[in-house]
């Protein structure tokens, strides 16, 4: 795929791009995400790490501990803190990049949306995107291509 989508943090310290559209979108309506982001949900665009190229800046890390357990990584703009992408589990084969960050937040919609049972009561969500009230089968929503990206990312 020759898709770019670039994007950064708020003061523009830290700018990306994403060298291929993403395996997928989760929009997460989880009280995590809702507490970490202070909105009602947050939108991932699920990418392998080598996908992204890093124009400017370095992003620092805060290290959170997901609503599992797993440790949750935050990356942000050193200068306005503003969080780019996540990394869930310290899985280094790919990341979760904030699509509220790219030039043009609209490139990329949700696929799915997840934990829907702590959403917000008013937001409405379209009758085509899968929606569940926790998580779902990955291989059964992933398109194969997407698939065989994962395994090559993760394993
Ligand atoms: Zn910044
Ligand atoms: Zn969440």
């Amino acid at each position: 795929m020759s898709q770019v989508f670039e994007g950064g943090c708020f003061c523009k310290s830290v700018r990306y791009r994403l060298n291929s559209a993403p395996m997928f979108v989760h929009c997460c309506h989880c009280l995590n995400c809702q507490s970490q982001t202070g909105s009602a949900f947050v939108i991932n665009a699920i990418i392998e790490t080598e996908r992204i190229e890093l124009l400017a800046g370095v992003p620092v890390v805060t290290a959170l501990e997901g609503g599992d357990g797993d440790p949750h990584d935050i990356y942000r703009c050193p200068d306005c803190l503003c969080a780019i992408w996540s990394d869930y589990g310290r899985r280094p084969g790919w990341r979760f990049v904030r699509v509220g960050t790219l030039d043009d937040p609209t490139a990329l919609s949700p696929d799915v949306h997840i934990f829907t049972r702590s959403k917000q009561p008013w937001v409405g969500l379209p009758d085509n995107v899968p929606a569940f009230e926790v998580f779902y089968d990955v291989k059964q929503l992933w398109p194969a291509a997407s698939l065989q990206r994962r395994r090559a990312a993760v394993g």
